[in-house]
């Protein structure tokens, strides 16, 4: 088997008492099951980027199910991470037949199948709203970086996501405690991520100067690359190669951070 599909999986001493409580207690079934629609989700995120050559650099398991941490995730193609995107998602579309399966066995019970496909349901709805980092915010992203480059995909992505957070917030439909639960994480995670942008453009630049890109080019004059082209850059009458461009930035870049160290030695 090749290395990349060694997975690192990790298991916090929480997640192993959160186990011994939930199996001493008599909700043993639901919790497992909620764990188990969860996890398949994060799941079929890995193994698409796996078969697509990504990295998956470790896997937590939380009590409420697994989290996957996709090496370079946003760096790809735009094709590539739709792919990878869809594929947690489309797993709520399978979870019905599988509710029905273990009906039929008797190992759930028709009250029991009912909840699961509500959860399923609201997993999915919830998965696919047009709000970063959720799935559905990540799948928009993608979209408007087929059209701008990076940065402004960026924060188009960001502005369009706090509009729509803000709808959500309004629409009252997750005003129960779990509900706003979701909503601090979905709020705290959008402004880290703004916070964070020129920190990640600069990843972003360094990854592309680390792998070929067989993109179509696109000869522009913007200050930034669009992710799925191979840029060229217009320079007057010259054209500037991306890889070229590429180290200019980062030229550029350490030279005013010596610039700036010097000015604080004055
Ligand atoms: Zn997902």
């Amino acid at each position: 088997m090749k290395k990349r599909w060694h997975w690192e999986i990790k298991i916090p001493i929480l997640t192993l008492v959160y186990f011994v409580i939930m199996i001493g207690s008599g909700m043993f079934k639901s919790c497992f099951f909620l764990f188990m629609i969860i996890s398949f989700h994060e799941m079929c995120h890995c193994i698409a980027a796996t078969l697509l050559k990504m990295k998956v650099e470790a896997i937590t398991i939380y009590p409420f199910g697994m989290q996957a941490n996709i090496q370079n995730l946003g760096f790809y193609s735009s094709f590539k991470e739709l792919i990878v995107l869809i594929a947690g998602p489309m797993t709520h579309l399978i979870n019905p037949f599988i509710f029905a399966f273990l009906l039929n066995l008797g190992v759930i019970s028709p009250s029991m199948q009912s909840w699961l496909l509500n959860i399923n349901k609201g997993m999915l709805i919830m998965n696919l709203l047009p709000i970063y980092p959720l799935d559905g915010g990540r799948i928009i992203n993608e979209i408007i970086h087929l059209f701008f480059p990076y940065s402004i995909s960026e924060k188009i992505t960001y502005s369009l996501s706090f509009v729509n957070l803000i709808f959500l917030l309004f629409s009252k439909t997750m005003n129960d405690a779990a509900g706003f639960v979701v909503m601090m994480f979905i709020w705290f995670n959008l402004i880290k991520s703004m916070k964070d942008l020129s920190i990640v453009k600069r990843q972003f630049y360094r990854f592309r100067l680390n792998h070929e890109n067989s993109n179509k080019k696109r000869i522009h004059s913007y200050n930034d690359l669009y992710k799925n082209s191979y840029n060229q850059f217009r320079d007057g009458s010259n054209l500037i190669e991306e890889k070229d461009w590429l180290l200019q930035q980062f030229h550029e870049n350490s030279q005013q951070i010596l610039q700036k160290n010097l000015n604080g030695m004055l």
